[in-house]
């Protein structure tokens, strides 16, 4: 009743409504307090204290309603942040198991890939060394061996050996019995060969056509002379028939060259035309033979 404490009362409304008014509202909500802003004015200067009342019921209703729709969009909120959650964290495991699988892939492939390097390195490595049809080293390999030949022999003082071989009538054996008969005398020669000469510092090598070397480190002129005494036993033992031939089997004819500390002086060529001329030698003096 005292007019003083009414219009303090009135200023303290207005002070929390304009407070409660300021604060963030959705459009609807806007709209709703705007005219509740009119109404509280007008309310507010009116002496009819029910327009008053009026007026508080719906400042009541609009908050109520705030209310609820705040609890509502905090449950939608909370929802959807869990939703979030266990989508980033599945997403996380698939990109996790994304990233394995891709790393297996490489290394799977690496492995692979460098297994089949290592075999055709291991392929090639032989056969850049050795002849397709004996599968004895071939005259490349002999190249880099001969080449040595006279410094590893002189180096060790070793009386080393170097052996030139040579199918006897070959041609007329291949014009009597074919290509392919004569393809397979060669291999069952180169494994004669290549099985007698199988112990250390023993190579033998196809040279070419008919022709094979042997080169034997460290050996001495008994060993060799036995050794292709017995080469010869074993190629009549294998019985290959040669009609044109005068043994009337397959033979080999030999040219033989011994080589010491002193050979270092010859040119490998020198030596290996020395060879030669051993073998033309035996193929002069009826063949079947060696000359050392
Ligand atoms: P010689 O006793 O004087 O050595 O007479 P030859 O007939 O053995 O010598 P020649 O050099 O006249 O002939 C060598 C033959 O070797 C001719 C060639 O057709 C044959 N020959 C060379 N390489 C191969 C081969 O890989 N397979 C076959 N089947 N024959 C070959
Ligand atoms: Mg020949
Ligand atoms: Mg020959």
């Amino acid at each position: 009743n005292n007019p003083t404490d009414i219009s303090k009362y009135k200023q303290i409304i207005l002070k929390n409504w304009t407070y409660y008014n300021k604060q963030y509202k959705s459009k609807n909500e806007k709209q709703v307090s705007d005219k509740i802003n009119h109404q509280l004015l007008t309310s507010l200067q009116s002496k009819n204290i029910n327009r008053y009342k009026t007026t508080l019921k719906n400042i009541n209703f609009l908050l109520k309603y705030e209310q609820d729709s705040a609890y509502l969009q905090r449950r939608n909120f909370l929802l959807k942040y869990k939703q979030m959650e266990d989508y980033i964290f599945y997403s996380q495991i698939l990109i996790i198991i994304f990233v394995l699988m891709f790393m297996a892939i490489i290394i799977y492939n690496a492995i692979t890939h460098n297994k089949a390097l290592a075999l055709l390195n291991e392929k090639y490595k032989i056969e850049a060394n050795t002849d397709g049809l004996t599968t004895l080293y071939n005259r490349k390999y002999f190249d880099t061996v001969f080449k040595d030949l006279t410094s590893i022999s002189s180096s060790n003082n070793w009386n080393s050996v170097f052996v030139m071989i040579d199918i006897d009538f070959f041609k007329q054996y291949n014009d009597t019995y074919g290509h392919d008969a004569g393809d397979i005398a060669l291999k069952k020669v180169a494994t004669t060969l290549d099985t007698y000469f199988n112990k250390k510092y023993e190579y033998t090598f196809r040279l070419g056509g008919e022709e094979f070397g042997i080169i034997i480190f460290n050996a001495s002129i008994n060993y060799i002379k036995s050794s292709l005494d017995n080469l010869q036993n074993q190629i009549q033992r294998l019985q290959i028939e040669h009609k044109a031939s005068a043994t009337k089997y397959l033979t080999l004819s030999m040219g033989v060259i011994s080589i010491d500390k002193n050979s270092y002086k010859l040119s490998t060529k020198e030596l290996y035309k020395k060879a030669d001329e051993k073998l033309y030698f035996s193929k002069e003096n009826g063949r079947n033979k060696y000359t050392i």
